[in-house]
């Protein structure tokens, strides 16, 4: 039996506090930048396993290390962050929790994108390979990281000096749940996860009476046009080979009927994979935008400002083979290839920042019966929640057990082969 199997043949001995310590989590969800109990728990945790624990790392931030002897250091992440919605799950441990937000306004908040999951798991899985740390030998980091939803938590972490504060990784995993059967799980090597970017772009009009449209630039028209000509930007200038996602998804102007602003801002959000595509589809949105302010006559030049950037997730060919043959190895013909995502991630701002090779897969988080009856009807995407929507629910079971195995197994692939 090799090392994961003799490990895992230990989990019913952290289920029952696992499922707690997730149905805890779930009913105090956090937002982005306050995951303070979250941190505190899982630090408390790994201390005492008899990890050495460093807090706040970008503010809270926590990186667990536990050297075992030679061989690799392996980081395994996982993201702490809820979002502001209101959880419609039903589920008996659903969150009702409310917060203030970055503008100070009270918001219901979920864990919506299962963040509460990966934490979880992450927690179990350090708890097996330091209890049976007989089995393995090498380095492990646990990292728990904030502010995924906002796009900007991984980057925290690197700018307060996680490097300075952890050995340096051979290797970086992290894993997200998605819809798909419980108990299975998906990777795939190159790109994974799309680029993301907003771009909040103000337009500029002269504003007037809706009677005397001839002493004005109506905006709104000027905003309209360029929303109609954007959809050009992916049907005729890319090509259809490389996927790309253009949205103008808010659209702000004018207060009243008979009032003509005197500016209009658009925001946009664009999904790219790869850097030279996310520089051209950027480029002919800032050429669009202002030839169409110069054919309605606009008496300033548009403003544009790009927030809420995600980094490419590009895969490492080995480092996916590696995962990929451990997962085929542990879970049979419950290893599976993981779809391109146009969803964004901004793990991989660890490993580019610390020059680390890794891979980021996914686990499914549906009941098996329920994904199959809704696969069968051809109704996947009405009847299963994807992340994000306030039904989104991961199955306790199979999900924790198979997200805490997918954690050993890939790490062990690495620290793997102590007796
Ligand atoms: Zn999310
Ligand atoms: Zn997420």
């Amino acid at each position: 039996m090799d090392a994961a199997a003799t490990i895992l043949q230990h989990y019913e001995s952290i289920r029952p506090g696992q499922e707690e310590f997730y149905k805890d989590l779930h009913q105090h969800p956090e937002l982005s930048h306050q995951e303070h109990r979250t941190a505190a728990a899982v630090a408390r945790s790994l201390a005492s396993d008899g990890f050495r624990v460093e807090t706040g790392i970008g503010a809270t931030g926590v990186a667990a290390v536990l050297g075992n002897g030679p061989g690799p250091t392996v980081l395994l992440r996982a993201d702490m962050d809820a979002l502001p919605m209101q959880e419609r799950t039903g589920a008996g441990y659903a969150s009702t929790a409310v917060a203030a937000d970055s503008s100070g306004a009270q918001v219901p908040v979920m864990h919506a994108c299962g963040h509460d999951v990966h934490v979880a798991c992450l927690l179990a899985a350090s708890q097996l390979l330091a209890r049976h740390r007989e089995q393995w030998s090498g380095t492990l980091v646990a990292l728990f990281q904030p502010a995924e939803e906002a796009g900007d938590g991984a980057q925290s972490m690197v700018e307060d000096g996680l490097f300075g504060r952890i050995p340096a990784p051979d290797v970086a995993l992290a894993q997200h749940v998605l819809p798909g059967p419980a108990g299975s799980v998906f990777t795939r090597t190159g790109p994974v996860y799309s680029g993301a970017d907003s771009v909040r772009i103000t337009v500029y009009g002269r504003g007037g009476h809706g009677s005397m449209p001839q002493n004005t630039v109506d905006p709104v028209v000027l905003a309209a046009m360029i929303i109609l000509r954007l959809q050009t930007v992916i049907s005729r200038e890319t090509p259809p080979t490389e996927p790309a996602v253009l949205t103008v998804g808010s659209v702000q102007a004018g207060s009243k009927s008979n009032i003509i602003s005197d500016r209009a801002v658009l925001e946009l959000n664009l999904r790219t994979y790869t850097e030279a595509s996310r520089d051209r589809i950027l480029e002919a949105v800032r050429r669009i935008v202002r030839a169409e302010c110069a054919a309605s006559g606009s008496p300033s030049e548009p403003d544009f400002e790009i927030f809420d950037s995600y980094p490419l997730t590009v895969n490492d060919d080995a480092a996916t083979a590696r995962v990929a043959a451990a997962f085929r190895s542990f879970f049979g013909d419950r290893a599976g290839t993981l779809e391109l995502q146009t969803a964004s991630e901004d793990f991989s701002d660890i490993p580019r920042a610390g020059k680390i090779p890794y891979t980021y897969w996914a686990i499914g988080g549906t009941d098996p019966a329920a994904y199959q009856a809704a696969a069968l009807a051809g109704r996947l995407l009405e009847d299963i929640p994807a992340n994000h929507s306030p039904m989104f629910l991961p199955a306790l079971q199979p999900t924790l057990r198979t997200g805490t195995e997918a954690l050993v197994a890939a790490a062990l692939a690495w620290l793997g082969t102590a007796s």
